[in-house]
Order: C-alpha cells, then structure tokens, then sequence
C-alpha cells in the first residue's frame, strides 16, 4: 500500500475537496510529519509552506502535544457533552479568553470551523431574540468569503462553487462587495484603497432595516479565497457602522487565529474588536478536531435569564470540548507561549513580506500580496482553462519538494510559525524555478 496504491486499495475512500480521478492516477500519500517537513510514501522530505492547511502553527509532531493526546486518553477518554463537565474544557476555556481581546469572555467549543461559523450565526440570531428583537434574523457575509462547507456557511459565504450545486440556501442573507481591487496590485501588508467599500452596509441597513438585520460576518483576512487583505481602515468602518445599527460584528478567525499575523487572533492586529470570534486549526495544531466560539460577556450574559434548571442555549456537539481535543488544545497553547511563537511570526514578517514579493517579474506572475506569515501569488490564468496553471504549478513544486496550497489561480502560502529564513529561501527559492519553467 505504502509505495504504490493499487486501484484496489483506493477504491472507497471519496477525498474531500479533491480531484479525486485525479489524484488516484497519480497519488501523493503522506506518511510522515515532524518540524517543517512531511515525509511521502516514496521516501522524499516535502517542505510545509501551508502549515499543513493552515492549521500546524508549531510545525508537525510536538512533544508536548503528542504527549497530552496520549496520557490524556489513557486518564479520561470522554465525557458526555450533555450536563457534565470535565475540569481541562473549563481550563482551556480561560485560557483562550485571556490570550483573545479583552472583551471576549466565554468559549462554546465545535469540532471544526465550519461548526464554529454555525454556532455563531446560530448564537447571533437566538442572542437578539432573547433581547426581544425576535425581528433580527437576517446575516450578512461577503463576496469571496468562505465560512466553511455547512449550510449556513455556504450561504453568508461567497464563494460561486461552494454554493452552486447544493439548491437553496439559507433565506435573509445578503453580501457586501469583496475588497479585492485591482488598484491594489503588489500591496505589502494592508493595501491603501477600498475602506469605503464597508458603507455598503449601509445601503443594505437603508434597504432592509437594522431591526431585520441579526450580523455581519467577516475573515479579518480572507484566506480560502486566494488571500484577500483587508484595506486599511475597512475592519474599523465596519465596526462602525455595525455597532450604530446594533449589528453583531462576527470575525471569522479560523485562518488567522493563532499566531498568523503575529498577534493571538487578528482582531487584535488590527485593533478591531468584534462581538463573536470563531476559531478552528491552530487551536489543537491540527492535531485533533476542535473549534471554537468567543463571545462577549453581554451575549453570554443575555442568556443567562430565567429558570436555573432549563438549559440556556440549545446548541452543541457530542464532542464540544472534549477531553483529548482539550488536553491537545492545553498542549498547543502552552507550545506558543513556550516557544514565543506569535512574537516570532511577527518577526519574520517582515524577511517574509521581501521574500513573497520577490517573486514579481517572474513568469506569468501578476500579484504578489502578504500579511504576516501569509502570502500570494496570482497567475495569469490560461485562456480557457482557469486554475490549471495554478494546479500545474502544485504539482510540479510537490515533485521538487516544496508543500503550496492553490485556489483558483491564486498560491496561497502559510507556512508553520517555527519556520527558519533559509525555509524561507526555500521555499520561495523553489517557488520561483517552479513559475520560470511552467507552461
Ligand atoms: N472559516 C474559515 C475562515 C476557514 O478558512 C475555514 C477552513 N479553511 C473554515 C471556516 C472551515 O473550517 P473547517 O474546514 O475546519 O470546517
């Protein structure tokens, strides 16, 4: 099975968000991870540029974490999510809310981040109805937005494939414009033009009326949709208008959560404090399954009203918090704090900005952006077969050792915060020989 997968062997397994045909002609098994690098089937050391899929912040198989995951599950391996507690969720609980924006006071764990948007949208929509404003049930996302792969996600999401096959969406959903302009070519960090674009809610409070609309959900940074930075000045506009229409303000932190632009979570980098942050990946490290949902102490606090027996907020998952997801969480954010991580990420940004826009001039190349330890580079795509130059450009830098995840036309680049300069060479190195000889 290891080096060459027969057909038979990869007869049942439907890979998600994979060209499937594809991938089982040719397939690129993993086996292996440690640090900055995973090992294939055939033996080869690939270098990580995408933190696994943005998630492995502290790079692959870390003692501590590993180390929790196994004594966790040999103490207590579960524990109902239904009336009962364990002592780590609570722990791990305080100690996301002191590392998030002050404000931000409870954590409803998920599974995933797809979990975390659900339970968000859910918790705005039920937060306004135990206020009295049962009216305020409409959400609102963005273009090229992505909120993960569930219904109400796909729906406040913008994104044309994740939507189109899969009939109605969610009703009372509408989305402001994308803040990726074209003035903005070759931005370094937050590009200067498009704040504007955020009073757009406006006209959507002037069409619909506030007292329809429950909240906004935004990614500080969009990342699933090739990296879109917001403008300067954009996030703090759309706190604006949303806290003058008492619209709750949801940032979408699965990707820059943890570390990415240097801080704990974005909202913080950009000193924009949102209602709800939902989180996801770096959370355990990508090791074990886990999200989560912030929230301030007013929307907690709004649930906290009537009789002592009856349950608050009905909403929740058979794993929410559970104890090996919990452990792993401990685990991983001791691992940040331990190896200075966040402070590291914003220390390389800098060599990684330089490094990321190096790679203009190079063939069929007509962006470059970054933020922190993210960057992109656009191609052009090929005339009448979109995202093949893109996806030719993965395979061949798998092929010469180097990890890229691609959207559309567009390389997206997340490599773990433990990354080194001469990685960074590397992989940007690599990168460019790979654009220089592509077709
Ligand atoms: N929201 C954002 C911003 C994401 O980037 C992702 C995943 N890339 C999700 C939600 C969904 O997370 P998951 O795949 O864990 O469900």
């Amino acid at each position: 099975m290891l080096d060459r997968p027969t057909p038979n062997d990869l007869r049942a397994f439907w890979m998600p968000f994979t060209a499937n045909r594809q991938f089982k002609s040719a397939p690129r098994m993993l086996v292996a991870a440690s640090g900055m690098h995973y090992t294939t089937s055939d033996g080869r050391q690939i270098l990580d540029g995408t933190a696994g899929l943005w998630c492995c912040n502290a790079g692959h198989a870390r003692p501590l974490i590993t180390e929790a995951i196994q004594k966790q599950v040999t103490e207590l391996d579960y524990a109902p999510a239904f009336q009962m507690g364990h002592p780590k969720a609570f722990e791990l609980a305080n100690r996301l809310v002191d590392m998030a924006p002050d404000g931000m006071d409870h954590a409803f764990f998920t599974n995933s981040g797809s979990e975390s948007v659900e339970t968000a949208l859910k918790i705005a929509i039920a937060y306004h109805r135990a206020l009295g404003n049962g009216t305020r049930t409409r959400l609102i996302g963005r273009e090229r937005g992505y909120h993960g792969v569930n219904f109400g996600g796909i729906s406040v999401g913008g994104i044309v494939n994740n939507r189109r096959h899969f009939g109605a969406m969610l009703a009372g959903v509408d989305h402001l414009p994308h803040t990726h302009l074209p003035e903005n070519q070759w931005s370094r960090g937050q590009p200067e033009h498009g704040a504007y674009l955020a009073d757009d809610l406006e006209r959507m409070v002037a069409l619909h009326g506030a007292d329809t609309i429950a909240a906004v959900i935004v990614e500080p940074v969009a990342g699933s949709t090739g990296v879109l930075i917001p403008p300067k000045g954009y996030l703090q506009r759309l706190r604006e208008i949303t806290r003058k229409h008492g619209i709750l303000l949801i940032f979408d932190e699965v990707i820059t959560g943890f570390g990415r632009l240097g801080s704990p979570f974005a909202a913080q980098h950009f000193d924009v404090m949102p209602d709800m942050i939902t989180c996801a990946k770096g959370l355990t490290n990508g090791v074990i399954p886990m999200g989560a949902v912030l929230t301030t102490a007013d929307i907690h606090d709004a649930f906290m009203q009537g009789p002592e027996n009856l349950i608050e907020l009905f909403h929740g998952y058979t794993y929410s918090g559970s104890p090996i997801a919990s452990a792993a969480g401990l685990a991983t954010l001791e691992t940040y704090k331990q190896d200075d991580l966040f402070a590291r990420a914003h220390d390389l940004a800098r060599y990684w900005e330089d490094a990321v826009h190096s790679l203009k001039g190079h063939r069929h190349v007509i962006d470059t952006r970054n933020m922190g330890l993210i960057g992109a580079v656009e191609l052009e795509p090929i005339a009448g077969a979109p995202t093949k130059r893109a996806f030719n450009a993965f395979l061949q830098a798998y092929e010469k050792g180097i990890l890229i995840r691609t959207t559309g036309d567009i390389i997206a680049l997340s490599p773990p915060l433990i990354i080194e300069k001469s990685h960074i060479d590397q992989l940007i190195g690599t990168l460019a020989e790979v654009l220089d000889t592509l077709e």
